[in-house]
């Protein structure tokens, strides 16, 4: 079997023992499986990506013996594919130009009782859906509640093996960790944004284009993304691109109970002390301990044979 993995971290900070635990598990997931691992830079909000930050990140990489295949792609660069992406949509109407701020959006969805809430996706009321009505068009919108709802209905040529299926009813998908998993795109995320207000691309357009391009088979990563898929999904459909296999790994989380993070103040992982960062990461992913004199490459050959063992099995 071809298999492509990566790893895909933001600049936005050093790897903490959180990151890490991605970029691991993703090495260890294509080094099982005798695939290729790529690295790509998701550099596309310069704002937040210090100076310097992706070249930590490769070094810390580096001393962790998780070495990439092939030159990091860098999503700065990536531009006219990300234009070409819209400029398709566009073409077929699919995408809307959309003026609401995030005060406008709060407001429509308040108007119907509903409450934003912490961490919870603000569904997109559709206000701008139908037009503009004068506004200055901010972002380019998804047409994703209408995309879903013209697709068939749960059973219509529906293949049991199916890794994902796109219904009327939302998304339906396997992750290889966590099992048979289910999101109503229309009604939990709405339409959502490609190009944002200002200017920048959205998360969700340059993963699923960069995916492709880079032929990426089996996405590894933090099961903070995991309610991302389901739109990656329909993008993909939306865009004629293939969809990877995925796979989200546990959190790591802070003594506050919060995800580990670079805003939460995580700390970076000491690249000179490799071993003990890989043994912390490796214990979040439940595998086996390393003996305390072991190389990291020995330690990552060990931990390799454990990972096929549980997750390569499977189809
Ligand atoms: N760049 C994203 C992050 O650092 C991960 C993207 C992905 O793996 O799809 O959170």
């Amino acid at each position: 079997m071809r298999y492509v993995g990566r790893f895909a971290p933001s600049p936005t900070g050093p790897l903490h023992a959180g990151s890490l635990v991605a970029a691991l598990a993703s090495w260890l997931d294509a080094r099982a499986a005798g695939g290729r691992w790529l690295v790509r830079i998701e550099d596309i909000d310069p704002p937040r990506c210090p100076a310097g930050a992706t070249e930590r990140i490769l070094r810390q990489l580096a001393a962790c013996q998780l070495l990439p295949d092939e030159p990091p792609l860098l999503q700065s660069q990536r531009d006219a594919h990300y234009q070409q992406a819209l400029d398709d949509l566009v073409a077929r109407g699919l995408v809307y130009p959309c003026a609401c701020t995030r005060r406008d959006i709060d407001a429509a969805l308040a108007a119907r009782g509903l409450v934003h809430q912490r961490h919870v996706e603000r569904p997109y009321p559709g206000t701008c859906r139908a037009g503009l009505n004068g506004g200055t068009p901010r972002a380019w919108r998804l047409r994703a509640e209408e995309y879903q709802s013209n697709q068939p209905s749960a059973g219509v040529n529906e293949r049991p093996d199916a890794m994902f299926l796109i219904t009327n009813a939302g998304v339906r998908w396997h992750d290889r960790r966590l099992g048979a998993q289910f999101q109503d795109v229309a009604a939990q995320v709405g339409d959502f944004v490609l190009r944002r207000a200002d200017g920048l691309w959205s998360y969700q357009l340059a993963v699923v284009v960069d995916d492709a391009a880079q032929g990426i088979t089996h996405v590894v990563r933090g099961e903070d993304l995991v309610d991302n898929t389901p739109r990656q999904i329909l993008l993909q459909a939306a865009l004629a691109l293939p969809t990877p296999r995925y796979l989200h790994t546990p959190l790591v989380r802070g003594s506050d109970g919060e995800k580990l993070s670079k805003q939460h103040g995580a700390p970076a992982i000491d690249e000179t002390r490799p071993l003990d960062a890989l043994a912390a990461a490796a214990r979040v992913l439940a595998l086996p301990a390393a003996p305390p004199d072991a190389t990291p490459a020995q330690a990552l050959a060990l931990w390799a044979r454990a990972w096929g063992e549980t997750y390569n099995r499977a189809p």
